[in-house]
C-alpha cells in the first residue's frame, strides 16, 4: 500500500539498516567490545556539562508556557539575536536576527531550505564523496542531483569538472567542510574559486546560483586549521548549522541557517523559510534546546578523544600500507581500499570484525570510510584486526 516512490526510498535504505543489524548480530556473538564498529557517525564524547546546567536553569527559572510554547516558526526572536550577535562577532560579519532562522538540525534546514529555492527539475550540485542523503533531500523536492568528483589526492573539489557541470538549471550548488566522508577543510582558494566559477555562470545563465554550505563538523577540527566562512566569499549564500556533532546533541534537532544578508530576493527567501519550517511539518525547531542553545553559545566539546582515535587510526593505517588522507576535521576518515572493490573490502573486514561503510554509499567507490567517534580503547583493540586485513590481501 506504500506508494511507489516510498517503496524504492526504503529499498535503497537496505544497506545502512543492514549494516546496524549486522553490527548487532556480530556484537551478540563475539561480545560488544570484540566488534570494531566504525559504521556510525554518532558522537560519542558527551555534550558539555554546560547544557545539562542550562536545562535545569530554564526550567526553574523560565516561564513553562513560553519554555514549551509556539513561537514564531523561524524560532525565538531573542535566541536568533543572540545567534546573530555571536556569529557576527565570531566571523566579523554583520547578521541579524532576520537572518536566522531555527531549524531541526542540519537534514532538518537543508529540507527547510531546497522546499524554498528549489523546483521541480532544478540542478543541485554537489562534489563526491558527499553525504547519501542529499540525494534523498534533492529528491524530496523534485530537484536532480548532479555528481562532481573531487580531486583525489586533495578532496578538495575538480573545478574544471564544476565549470562544466553548471547548466541553466543549476540552481544550488552544496559544500560540505569539515567533510563527511573526507574529513577535509574546503580552503581558501577553493572557496574563492567556487565563489568566481558560479558568479561567471550567473552572469551567462541571468539567473542566481546559491552557494550553500552545510557545516555540522565547523568546531570539529584538528592541530588549529581554520575553516573559511562561506558569507566572506560569495553573496547568494547560506551556511547550515547544526548542533548534532559540535554539542553532542544528535537526538535533540536542533541547529540554523544564516542567510547572507545581501542574497538576491532577501525578504522572499527569508518568508519562504518560515512558511516551509511550517509546511514541511516542522513547524518550528524544538523550543527548549532553542533557549539551552541560546545560554551556551560558544560552549565546546572535548576534542581530544576525536584527535587521539585520528592520529593512532592515521598512524597504523599508513603504516599498514593503506592510502589514507589525513582528515583535518569531522571524525571520519577515507580510506583507499586496496581492492577495487569497496563493498567486497566491507564484506572482507568483516571476516575481523571490522565494520566500515563503502564508498560508493558516498558516490566515491574504491574508498571506506571509518566513523572514529567511538571509545579509544575500541580504536587500539581494533589495530591488529586492520593488520590482518592487510595481510589477506597478501601484499
Ligand atoms: N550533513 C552532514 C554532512 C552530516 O554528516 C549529517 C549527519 O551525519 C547531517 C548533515 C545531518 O545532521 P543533523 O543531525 O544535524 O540533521
Amino acid at each position: 500500500m506504500i506508494s511507489n516512490k516510498m517503496r524504492d526510498l526504503v529499498n535503497s535504505s537496505s544497506l545502512i539498516r543492514a549494516m546496524f543489524e549486522e553490527g548487532k548480530r556480530l556484537k551478540s556473538i563475539y561480545g560488544p567490545d570484540k566488534v570494531f564498529d566504525f559504521s556510525l557517525g554518532n558522537p560519542n564524547v558527551e555534550p558539555p556539562k554546560e547544557i545539562v546546567t542550562a536545562i535545569h536553569e530554564i526550567l526553574d527559572e523560565e516561564s513553562p508556557s513560553m519554555v514549551h510554547g509556539y513561537m514564531n516558526n523561524s524560532g525565538y526572536e531573542d535566541v536568533r539575536e543572540k545567534i546573530a550577535a555571536y556569529t557576527s562577532e565570531q566571523y566579523n560579519t554583520q547578521v541579524g536576527k532576520e537572518h536566522i532562522v531555527m531549524t531541526c538540525g542540519a537534514a532538518g534546514g537543508l529540507n527547510v531550505l531546497f522546499k524554498t529555492l528549489l523546483n521541480p527539475d532544478d540542478e543541485v550540485i554537489v562534489f563526491a564523496p558527499f553525504f547519501s542523503e542529499y540525494r534523498n533531500y534533492a529528491n524530496n523536492h523534485h530537484a536532480k542531483l548532479v555528481i562532481v568528483p573531487s580531486d583525489k589526492t586533495s578532496f578538495q573539489p575538480d573545478l574544471k569538472a564544476f565549470e562544466q557541470h553548471i547548466t541553466d538549471k543549476t540552481k544550488a550548488v552544496l559544500i560540505n567542510s569539515p567533510n563527511n566522508p573526507t574529513g577535509v577543510i574546503y580552503s581558501h582558494e577553493t572557496l574563492e574559486q567556487l565563489s568566481n566559477i558560479i558568479k561567471a555562470k550567473e552572469q551567462e545563465y541571468g539567473h542566481g546560483i546559491f552557494l550553500i554550505s552545510d557545516e555540522p563538523y565547523r568546531e570539529i577540527v584538528y592541530d588549529n586549521i581554520e575553516v573559511p566562512y562561506l558569507l566572506h566569499y560569495h553573496t547568494n549564500a547560506v551556511i547550515v548549522y547544526s548542533y548534532s556533532k559540535s554539542l553532542s546533541l544528535p537526538g535533540e534537532r536542533i541547529g540554523y541557517l544564516v542567510v547572507h544578508p545581501k542574497i538576491e530576493d532577501v525578504d522572499d527567501v527569508m518568508a519562504g523559510l518560515n512558511v516551509a519550517n511550517r509546511i514541511l511539518g516542522f513547524v518550528n525547531a524544538p523550543s527548549l534546546f532553542q533557549r539551552v542553545i541560546a545560554k551556551t553559545l560558544g560552549v565546546k566539546v572535548d576534542l581530544s578523544v576525536y584527535e587521539k582515535n585520528r592520529n593512532v587510526l592515521y598512524e597504523h593505517l599508513t603504516q599498514l600500507g593503506f592510502g589514507v588522507l589525513k582528515p583535518e576535521g569531522a571524525f571520519y576518515l577515507f580510506m583507499k581500499t586496496p581492492i577495487a572493490d569497496d563493498k567486497q573490502f566491507c564484506k572482507d573486514a568483516k571476516a575481523f570484525n571490522l565494520l566500515l561503510v563503502p564508498g560508493s554509499a558516498f558516490g566515491c567507490p574504491g574508498y571506506v570510510r571509518l566513523a572514529y567517534c567511538i571509545a579509544h580503547d575500541t580504536v587500539m583493540n581494533s589495530l591488529p584486526a586492520f593488520e590482518k586485513l592487510w595481510q589477506s590481501y597478501d601484499m
